[in-house]
Order: structure tokens, then sequence, then C-alpha cells
């Protein structure tokens, strides 16, 4: 009797879950996705080896490198963001939007290498006044 009551009330209660393309509420504790500012990236790939989820991919060209993101695979731990020591990695608290395909969210940017900095005269290191003595005699 008891299933009979239990059948009866899942029939007659109507729809429980959401209806596509509403989106679950966003709790407190959500981080939110990942963004990237190319402008701060240096490309050191740090990020890359931190994410687990493999939602951060990396390919490093000799004049450029290429870095993408897909939230379908993220799970939002903000390892990524702890790593990024040039403050380019942020999350932001929304929802991700609906997505129908794996790498329908994927972001990537095709970012070239800064050349180095000209060293300034005072760090290169000076060459000794004097040659160094060959041996020592008494
Ligand atoms: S850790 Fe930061 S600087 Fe390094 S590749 Fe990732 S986003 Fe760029
Ligand atoms: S938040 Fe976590 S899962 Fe998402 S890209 Fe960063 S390290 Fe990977």
């Amino acid at each position: 009797m008891k299933i009979l009551s239990m059948l009866s009330r899942n029939l007659w209660r109507g729809v429980t879950t959401l209806r596509f393309p509403a989106r679950p509420p966003v709790t407190m504790r959500f981080r939110g996705l990942v963004r990237m500012n190319p402008a701060l990236c240096i490309g050191c790939a740090i990020c890359r080896f931190r994410c687990t989820s493999r939602a951060i991919t990396f390919s490093a060209g000799k004049n450029e490198f290429t870095w993408s993101y897909d939230p379908g695979q993220c799970t939002f731990c903000g390892r990524c963001i702890e790593g990024c020591k040039e403050q380019a990695l942020t999350q932001e608290a929304a929802c991700p939007p609906v997505y129908l395909s794996i790498g329908d969210l994927k972001t990537s940017y095709t970012i070239p290498r800064k050349p180095p900095a000209p060293r300034s005269p005072a760090a290169v290191p000076r060459a000794p006044d004097s040659q160094p003595t060959q041996g020592v005699t008494p």
C-alpha cells in the first residue's frame, strides 16, 4: 500500500527538475568560471600543470604560445588561480552557461612571447681586474 501512495505522489506532484535552459541558482561557495587576462600572462604553464582536470591546455611555439580553457571540464577548484604568480587568472562567481556539447565553451588565446628585457650595464658582471694565479709557491 505504501508503494501505491508513493507512485501516486510522484505522478501528481509535477516537474521537480529545472526546465532547459533554466540555470540552477549559484550557491555562496561556488567559485566560478576561470577568466584569463592575456595582457598579464607570461606563458609559464604553471596553471596547466596544476589543473588535474585537464581543463587548461597549453601548447608552446618558438615565438608564441596558446592557452586554452574548457569550462566543461573544470571543477572550479581554484588551484590554477593560486598558482598564477602573474595574477593573470581570476574566477567570476557567475553560473556557468548552459552548453550542449563538450568544448562549446572553450576559449583560447594565442599570445606572442615577449622578448626578454635588455640587460642593464649594472647587471652585467665585470671582468676581474687581475688574472688569477695559477699556483702558489712558497
Ligand atoms: S600560470 Fe598564469 S602566467 Fe602562467 S601560463 Fe598560466 S595564466 Fe599564464
Ligand atoms: S579551477 Fe581547477 S579544474 Fe578549473 S581550470 Fe583551474 S585548476 Fe583546472
